[in-house]
């Protein structure tokens, strides 16, 4: 129970933000650049050295520089459609309602883009090692739905999932693999980088990332048919003709030669910014060590790239909290806390946390989609997992955890200052 007498100093005056863009100042000459040549649309040297670049250090043979990780994530679903269903008729889908199997605790931009091309998402549990894909659930759900054939696995926070758990079961049913890497571009899994382990895979430049161009995403691949096919696509799927000749539908999805420059500034700075989260995660395993509490996990095997720092509460030192879709309350308790607790701490301190990710499963637009997990199948409602018996782990770390301010401008004050607060609410 939190004890504002006990805290000694007054509200950040500047805020302590959770994540946002970092610039070095080589992303303005880039950008100079693509000015004073005027290629100032989605041509120009800027995406040329980008796509070289990012697959170059992701250790993947194509990258196609895109709008945004969601344009990516789409285009990509529609390439594994195209592969496993065939074309569609015009006017409909790839996916012609086949069921996805995908993560559940994730961004919505994971998974929006299985329903663009008309498949039906069929949302798979988490674990509490890595909080992404459980491999126990997947196997679950392959044995209901043995006929599956995709998967889009993200890896939250910037933390690897479970990949070779998964991949095993993948190959096993004979299903492609969509990697959501939108959050951990430059984390790896023995040895092996992110957004190298699905047939198709997907990166972010999005604002509060990792790296940025202000917006942007990326598609990797080792296919270059497929690069050239995404590539073709996200520029309205021009055939090579003098005039506009349209053989396929297509998208305005290209990566703007500006925005490239960004993200050309910004690629030499990743390990820094890497170094710099990590820093970050360790002092708060530090700083907020023998609360009743655990930082996010990964497996040893893994080293992410410590995106988001998150803190999971034990269930004993919970006090009573509740949501309902757009608030939430607590009772404040001797000795325990929450996260909304935390949070409405930390902003009035003007700090800035966030929830866990929704379970995509709870979220009212979803409720009528399968969520399976390691002990079965049900049907999402909003009292399942507290009236239903069956352990929905991403419901639990979505209410007993939270994102910790994890800005890599955040001093070391500024984060001591950060711990105090988190300390105070245990009191
Ligand atoms: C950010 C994000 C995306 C989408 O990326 P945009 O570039 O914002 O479209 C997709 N998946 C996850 C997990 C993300 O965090």
């Amino acid at each position: 129970m939190f004890d504002k007498t006990k805290i000694k100093f007054k509200p950040f005056n500047k805020k302590v933000w959770l994540a946002t863009p970092t610039m070095h100042g080589e992303e303005l000459k880039y950008m100079q650049d693509a000015f004073e040549k005027n290629w100032m649309s989605t041509v120009g040297e800027n995406i040329n050295e980008v796509e070289k670049m990012i697959a170059e250090k992701v250790g993947c043979k194509y990258g196609v520089a895109l709008a945004s990780g969601t344009s990516s994530l789409h285009l990509a679903i529609k390439l594994a459609g195209i592969k496993l269903y065939g074309l569609p008729d015009l006017c409909k889908g790839t996916l012609k309602r086949k069921k996805v199997f995908c993560s559940d605790l994730t961004f919505c931009a994971t998974i929006n883009p299985i329903t663009y091309e008309g498949g039906i998402p069929v949302f798979i549990d988490s674990e509490y090692e890595t909080w992404n894909m459980c491999p126990k659930a997947l196997e679950k759900a392959f044995e209901i739905y043995p006929d599956v054939k995709l998967i889009v696995l993200a890896n939250l926070y910037g933390t690897p999932a479970k990949i070779d758990e998964i991949r095993k079961i993948a190959k096993k049913y004979g299903a492609l693999i969509v990697e959501d890497a939108a959050e951990s571009l430059g984390a790896t899994y023995k040895g092996k980088q992110t957004g190298t382990f699905g047939e198709y895979n997907c990166i972010s430049f999005n604002g509060n990332k990792i790296i940025t161009g202000s917006s942007g995403g990326m598609f990797l691949t080792n296919s270059l048919e497929d690069a050239n096919k995404v590539r073709k696509w996200s520029t309205q799927a021009r055939e090579d003709a003098p005039w506009y000749q349209h053989e396929e539908i297509g998208y305005n999805y290209r990566m703007s030669n500006v925005i490239a420059g960004v993200v050309r500034g910004q690629i030499p700075y990743l390990e820094e910014h890497i170094r710099q989260k990590k820093a970050i995660y360790e002092r708060y395993k530090t700083g907020l060590a023998g609360l009743p509490i655990k930082m996010n996990s990964y497996e040893e095997c893994s080293e992410p790239n410590f995106w988001l720092s998150c803190m999971i509460i034990d269930k004993e030192a919970m006090c009573k909290q509740v949501r309902d879709e757009h608030k939430a309350l607590y009772i404040p308790e001797k000795g325990k806390s929450c996260p909304t607790e935390i949070l409405e701490r930390l902003a009035e301190y003007n700090a800035e946390g966030r929830p866990i990710w929704k379970p995509l499963s709870s979220e009212p637009i979803f409720r009528s989609c399968d969520i399976i997990t390691k002990d079965g199948s049900f049907r999402a409602k909003t009292n399942a997992y507290i009236a239903g018996g069956i352990e929905n782990i991403g419901l639990d770390i979505f209410e007993r955890g939270l994102c910790l301010p994890s800005d890599n401008k955040m001093t070391v004050e500024e984060q001591d200052k950060v711990i105090e607060i988190i300390r105070a609410c245990f009191e």
